[in-house]
Parts: structure tokens; C-alpha cells; sequence
């Protein structure tokens, strides 16, 4: 089957079975092409609860397939590639999380999106790079434990007055490579361009950089900017929605290191076989553990105010 073929097979496979396709900003274009939904976590995180649909096929990692699951469990949930895995929610578990709290009771724990279902139940709240200093701000609490990313938990606790916020010694292996000497090289490279970069970086390359926010706010100040070009500090993915968004505009990818190779995974025949009924892996979680992790995540949508 060539790729149109394919293209045209998922777009009847979408309306005979009530398929939604979502894919994540850092996926590879063809699949962006096909997805009815491009987005951050958030973004995505809202609409599954929200999207009327039978089947969410979901092009990413595996804990936003369990995400969309939690929020909408009446729905099939499929994750096109079985081992599309964010390593750095294996970084943290939830017992990690129980043993904290037995010695820290006065502890609020928040968990970024990126963790397993367990450790979102573990957790107290869940917050998306999109979304974590207003709900953190929001928390009727002092002490703070931020899991599992200490890049973007010590650029929180900057942000923040008045709360302790300790962070996991967890990081995102794709936006912990980047180098401040990078920074400094591109701006050379690229003069007058401004700097936009992803919190799962270096303090010392957030310090570099013009605009720190997560993916959609990247694309928002870049879209709403006069400047002409801009330099990318996040996953390589989002240079598509950036330049379709943005056709005369130029864009520069900060590093070359910054490729999720679990993101990349899920080609356009990974989509087409899930859609099929042939491929993928669907998701299921146990009630219990379900609720449990819905919690936190309600409690981020609530505090978010968004
Ligand atoms: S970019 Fe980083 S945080 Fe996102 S899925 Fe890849 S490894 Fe995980």
C-alpha cells in the first residue's frame, strides 16, 4: 500500500469505527498529517475527557495513552507502539512516593503528567509544563515535592514565592543533553533571533535563554511575535505546527539532540495497522488505581483554572 493508500484507509477506518486520532506535537509529521488533534499534554489531556468518539488512538508515549484512558474511560483507548516509552517516568515509582510521605507528612506531592498511572495515583496533584506554577501556586500547602523532573521542578520553584519545593533527581534525557555553549553558538550562527526554550532543560540553558514555556506556549509567543526567526529549544517535532503555523517565519532547531526517539516510533503504517484493529496495544487500567490517579489529575484541571 503506498502512503496516500494508507492515508485514505485511515481517514474511512476514522469514520466507520468513531476514531479520533491524537498525536503529540513531537511526533513525526506523517502522523501529525493524520491526526485529528496535535497538541501538548494539556491540550490532549483535556480534549480526551471532552471529545465525543468511540476509539482514541493515541500517537505518543505510553503514559498519555493512560492519561486519555483515565480521563475517559469509556472510550478504547489504542497507543500505536507498545514500547513508546517516556524514560523519564520510569525515574520515579510509586513507592518511592508512599516511603516519602510516611516521613513527610506535611508533604504535597505533585507529579508531572510525565509518570505512570501508579505514581499518579501515589501523588497528590498532576501538572503539565503548560500548567505547573499556576497550580503549584494554588496549592493550599507549603511543602512541596515536585516528581519526577528536577529541571523543570527547580524552574517552578523559582517562579514561586513563598512554598519549599523540593524536586526528584528525575530529567527528560532529550532536553537534559542541550548545552548552554549551544545557546551561545546558535545566537552566533543566528543573530537576533530569539531563544524560546522547553523547562526540562538545564538551568544553565534556561538562563540563556529569551522565553522559557512549555510546547504550546512556544508556539503561541513565537505565532503572536513580530521577530522573523527564532531559535527552538524543544523536541524537533514541533518545528511542523511552528512553520505551518508560521509560513514566513524561520525556525532553528537549538541542538541536534533534540529528538525523542520513543516520540519517533509511531509511523504512518503503526497508525494505519491501529486503526485497522490490527495493531497496537490497548490500554487498560484497574478501576481502582483508575480513580485514584483521575483524582490527581481533576485536581490539576481544577487548580490549573483553565
Ligand atoms: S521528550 Fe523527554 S519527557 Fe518527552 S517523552 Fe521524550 S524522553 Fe519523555
Amino acid at each position: 500500500m503506498t502512503e496516500n493508500q494508507m492515508r485514505l484507509e485511515i481517514e474511512k477506518l476514522k469514520a466507520q469505527k468513531n476514531i479520533k486520532i491524537f498525536a503529540h506535537n513531537y511526533q513525526n509529521y506523517e502522523v501529525q498529517q493524520v491526526a485529528d488533534y496535535v497538541g501538548d499534554s494539556f491540550y490532549l489531556s483535556k480534549l480526551a475527557a471532552e471529545v465525543d468518539c468511540d476509539q482514541i488512538i493515541f500517537c505518543g508515549v505510553k503514559f498519555m495513552a493512560e492519561t486519555a484512558k483515565t480521563l475517559s474511560p469509556d472510550k478504547k483507548v489504542i497507543l500505536t507502539v507498545e514500547d513508546a516509552l517516556c524514560p523519564m517516568a520510569n525515574m520515579i515509582s510509586a513507592q518511592d512516593i508512599i516511603d516519602f510521605k510516611k516521613e513527610h507528612e506535611d508533604f504535597c506531592v505533585v507529579a508531572y503528567v510525565n509518570t505512570t498511572t501508579q505514581v499518579k495515583a501515589a501523588a497528590d496533584v498532576c501538572v503539565t509544563s503548560s500548567v505547573a506554577v499556576d497550580v503549584i501556586d494554588n496549592i493550599d500547602a507549603e511543602n512541596i515535592l515536585f516528581v519526577p523532573d528536577m529541571n523543570l521542578g527547580n524552574y517552578i520553584s523559582e517562579q514561586i514565592e513563598g512554598k519549599n519545593i523540593i524536586s526528584w533527581n528525575g530529567y527528560c534525557n532529550v532536553h537534559d543533553r542541550v548545552r548552554k555553549e549551544e545557546v551561545i553558538q546558535k545566537r552566533k550562527e543566528h543573530e537576533g533571533y530569539p531563544v524560546l526554550v522547553h523547562p526540562e532543560c538545564r538551568k544553565e540553558v534556561l538562563d540563556e535563554a529569551d522565553f522559557v514555556g512549555s510546547t504550546s506556549e512556544i508556539i503561541e509567543y513565537a505565532t503572536n511575535s513580530d521577530e522573523k526567526g527564532f531559535i527552538i529549544g524543544t523536541e524537533t517535532g514541533v518545528l511542523h505546527t511552528l512553520r505551518n503555523m508560521n509560513p514566513d517565519k524561520e525556525f532553528e532547531l537549538l541542538s541536534p539532540s533534540l529528538i525523542c526517539f520513543n516520540m519517533k516510533k509511531t509511523t504512518l503504517s503503526d497508525v494505519y495497522s491501529a486503526a485497522a484493529g490490527k495493531g497496537g496495544i490497548e490500554i487498560e487500567i484497574e478501576e481502582g488505581l483508575r480513580k485514584n490517579a483521575l483524582k490527581s489529575l481533576e485536581n490539576m484541571i481544577r487548580l490549573s483554572g483553565r
